[in-house]
């Protein structure tokens, strides 16, 4: 679990060429997949781990081939064993309908591609660009929108993001930059602590945002150095987890993240609605109630994006109205996640009552 990165700011300073070196890539630290590499790639060893066969589980394991089985030791020590309807094994391991061609159901359902002025950036939202700092990601989450997202095309080489970082540079409109990917927080502690650097240098950037996974599905993401990072640049920084169900969240996370929210940090988490995973008024409660007591607070509840191999985790816009209904019954109002679908060619997400 440790993070041999050393924080290179702050003992006596680098050069803005040097910052741009680290920042972009062209840099030969590890990053955090090297060093938390402990990871399951074969559904046969994650079947063994959980003591399942394949006998209990339907006919095709088969994951597609441009969307492997990735899934950390960490977070398959949270499913529960001997379960094959478990709520994140779902999340996990491929289901045979995902081979099966849906209506409706393409590989960029959200029109990414006509939003990118710069290859890795998205720019959709008036004020907000979206940074695709990696591909990479330490988990693969079935129903991802970004399966098929032509990472070969965008995948961030240290010319590409240099290229993206001046980009923005020019963009005097834009206040907030949100890192993403793939998994950004899959990036060092060094590489991101330099992109962090860089991006502070633009006067007219007012916020940092990061949306991110690791935090949940890797214990002890959350290193001293990558707070440093979130909490010492001169603007306010916002964290974005992505949670879909309470029991995602280890016990250790709510200290973990104390230090960000000590420290001004707004933590925010976004789930996605599925079908066998959190689909029942009891899940929603139970994440909301678990991410407050880890000092998160629910933001989205994202409809399913209609991305080709998801199709059989998709739960009926009337039935998510109802569920969100029912949850605004349930809990104070700030624990209620907003329930959006994003609509291509919306200037925001799209509340779901509005989008029918
Ligand atoms: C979702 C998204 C954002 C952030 O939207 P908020 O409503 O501000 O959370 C920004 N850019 C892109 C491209 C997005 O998809
Ligand atoms: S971590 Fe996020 S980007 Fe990566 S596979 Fe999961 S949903 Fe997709």
């Amino acid at each position: 679990m440790a993070d041999h990165d050393d924080n290179p700011f702050g003992r006596g300073g680098m050069s803005a060429g040097e910052v741009r070196r680290i920042a972009t890539g062209a840099d030969p630290m590890g990053t955090w997949e090297q060093v938390q590499a402990d990871v399951i790639t074969s559904v046969e060893a994650l079947l063994a781990e959980l003591g399942l066969s394949a006998a209990d589980l339907p006919a095709s394991l088969r994951a597609a081939a441009d969307f492997p089985l990735r899934v950390p030791r960490s977070y398959a020590q949270r499913i529960a064993p001997g379960d094959p309807e478990d709520p994140l094994l779902r999340q996990v391991l491929a289901a045979p309908e995902e081979v099966q061609p849906v209506p409706g159901y393409g590989p960029d359902p959200l029109a990414e591609a006509a939003h990118t002025p710069v290859p890795g950036v998205l720019h959709k939202y008036h004020g907000r660009v979206l940074l695709v700092v990696t591909g990479a990601c330490a988990v693969h989450c079935r129903y991802c929108f970004r399966r098929h997202f032509p990472y070969s095309e965008h995948m961030p080489t240290p010319e590409r993001l240099s290229r993206a970082l001046d980009w923005l540079a020019q963009q005097t409109d834009v206040s907030e930059v949100i890192l993403s990917g793939g998994d950004p927080l899959s990036l060092s502690d060094r590489r991101l602590s330099a992109l962090i650097e860089a991006l502070a240098a633009m006067p007219h950037l007012k916020r940092l945002r990061i949306h991110s996974r690791l935090p949940v599905v890797i214990p002890g993401r959350m290193t001293p150095t990558l707070q440093e990072a979130l909490t010492s640049a001169r603007w306010q920084s916002v964290l974005v987890l992505h949670a879909n169900h309470a029991r995602e969240l280890s016990p250790g996370l709510g200290a973990e993240l104390a230090p960000l929210r000590q420290a001004g940090v707004t933590l925010l988490n976004q789930a996605v609605l599925l079908r066998g995973v959190n689909d029942r008024l009891a899940d929603q409660v139970a994440l909301s109630e678990a991410l407050f007591a880890s000092g998160v607070l629910p933001y989205y509840l994202h409809q399913l994006d209609r991305v080709a191999g998801a199709a059989h985790f998709a739960v009926p816009d009337q039935e998510a109205l109802a569920l969100h209904r029912a949850l605004r019954g349930r809990l104070p109002g700030y624990l209620v996640p907003r329930l959006v679908r994003e609509v291509a060619g919306d200037e925001a997400k799209t509340p779901l009552h509005e989008a029918l």
